[in-house]
């Protein structure tokens, strides 16, 4: 990881603390999914397999090799410092929502510093 990335991993989405401020420095990169399991699809594969004998792998290799989950979100990825990240009580989907809140603000400051960049070009134009 080089010092730009390290830089936008500074500080833990969970306390708000800069990564390292427990004396310990080391921290987690966490990357979360959200996924609906489809039934039918299982269901599919199970009387495949059935029809085969019993054979999930055989099952594996002859059928459609569908997805067997939807994603319900865009992946999410959130920097936790070592304090938080071996602390017992971890809700995922509230580190989600973090992850979620910390994108967006990410993203709102690009876009309003390419607005503001934008302007000065216009400006010195
Ligand atoms: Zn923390």
């Amino acid at each position: 990881m080089r010092e730009l990335e390290l830089r936008e991993h500074a500080t833990c989405l969970v306390c708000g603390k800069r990564i390292g401020t427990s004396g310990l420095q080391m921290f987690w990169i966490v990357r979360i999914e959200r996924h609906g399991v489809k039934l039918d699809a299982i269901q599919r594969q199970d009387h495949l397999a059935g029809f085969l004998g019993g054979h999930a792998g055989l099952a594996r290799v002859m059928g459609p090799d569908e997805d067997m989950t939807n994603p319900l979100m865009d992946p999410v990825e959130l920097t936790v410092c070592e304090t938080c990240g071996t602390g017992r009580q971890v809700c995922v989907a509230e580190l989600a929502e973090y992850a979620t809140f910390a994108r967006e603000a990410r993203e709102k400051a690009i876009q309003s510093g390419e607005k503001a960049e934008g302007k000065s070009e216009a400006e010195g134009a």
